[in-house]
């Protein structure tokens, strides 16, 4: 139910939970607005992934990496710099939260890459964030004890990073991640 599930606690200070871009699909579960602490809600776009050129739209795709795969966007404030990390499979969502090792987090990324809009080739983009997964009764029971009524929804299934840059072009999701 839209409004039930906390927003992560890793985003609590950045999100927004206001949609504004009109995305195609809407999931249940929850969405908004990226927006940094200084105000400002446009940002370049950092990647640890493979963006893969495909019609209509490009998006980003797990990246194998020195035999591990990674996963990594975040975000950099153009107003302050202050980075700002949306996701990364190795910490965030269920499998972060549950299932990686202390080997997967610490294993060093590739290089980032700076998103770069396919229309214009602009590259300051408001951001919208859309997450899903199990809720609070179901999480806890496949936890198997290992999430508790504080974090369970750290433990999110899905994220869908959408993306819109500063000149006219339209919004685009450039992720949709499992994270379950
Ligand atoms: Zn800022
Ligand atoms: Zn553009």
């Amino acid at each position: 139910m839209e409004g039930m599930r906390p927003t992560p606690t890793h985003l609590r200070k950045i999100l927004v939970r206001q949609r504004t871009l009109p995305f195609p699909r809407g999931q249940s579960g929850i969405g908004g607005q990226v927006r940094c602490q200084c105000g400002s809600g446009t940002f370049l776009v950092h990647y640890a992934a493979e963006r893969i050129e495909s019609a209509p739209s490009p998006f980003l795709r797990t990246v194998k990496h020195e035999g591990r795969f990674f996963f990594i966007v975040k975000v950099q404030c153009v107003s302050c710099s202050a980075d700002h990390v949306l996701l990364d499979t190795h910490r965030h969502g269920w499998d972060g939260l549950l299932c990686s090792s202390a080997e997967e987090r610490d294993a060093t990324p590739p290089s980032f890459r700076r998103w770069a809009c396919h229309s214009c080739g602009g590259e300051a983009h408001a951001v919208e964030i859309e997450l899903g997964g199990d809720d609070k009764r179901e999480a806890l029971l496949n936890a198997e004890g290992e999430l508790t009524g504080a974090n369970w929804f750290d433990a999110f299934g899905s994220m869908n990073i959408g993306v819109k840059c500063s000149g006219s072009c339209p919004p685009t999701i450039i992720a949709e991640c499992e994270t379950q």
